[in-house]
């Protein structure tokens, strides 16, 4: 059944159902709390942008070697870590600072009307360093005040 956000999957055009994947852009930092005297990862995504929306996983899969051609990484799905390998240059991305993150998320929307998505699983696509792009380039203008916060999966 179509929602009000369904979009045509980037891959093969139908309209996607309320279980989709969201293919997105983030603008975002790491920064640690402290729950119960251990150190807890987040995520701040400052700005998080749609790109494309997958109906299927299956889609998405056929749909990521084409993508990582168009964005010329060489690895994909980094393990999380406060500083990672850019995966277009190899450079280190020290993530306590922005940067930018591409991401795949299973999400499901809601039918009755509402803008409220469920994600159920956020995974790291791929992280750039600043020279292959930078958090505060074109394109990123338009911040948003509210930000969303995140926990990567245990270290
Ligand atoms: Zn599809
Ligand atoms: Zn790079």
């Amino acid at each position: 059944m179509p929602h009000p956000f369904s979009q045509n999957c980037g891959y093969c055009g139908k309209l996607t159902e309320p279980d989709q994947y969201d293919f997105d852009r983030c603008v975002e930092r790491v920064t640690v709390i402290r729950r119960g005297g251990k150190p807890v990862p987040q995520i701040n995504i400052k700005i998080r942008e749609n790109l494309h929306a997958y109906c299927t996983r299956s889609c998405w899969e056929a749909a990521e070697p084409g993508l990582a051609d168009t964005f010329e990484v060489q690895t994909t799905y980094p393990p999380f870590g406060f500083v990672n390998s850019c995966c277009r240059c190899g450079a280190s991305v020290n993530r306590t600072h922005n940067y930018v993150r591409y991401s795949i998320a299973a999400m499901t929307y809601s039918t009755d009307g509402s803008p409220h998505a469920a994600c159920t699983n956020d995974r790291d696509w791929i992280v750039l360093c600043h020279n292959c792009e930078h958090p505060e380039g074109p394109g990123t203008a338009a911040a948003s005040q509210d930000v969303e916060v995140l926990e990567p999966e245990p270290l």
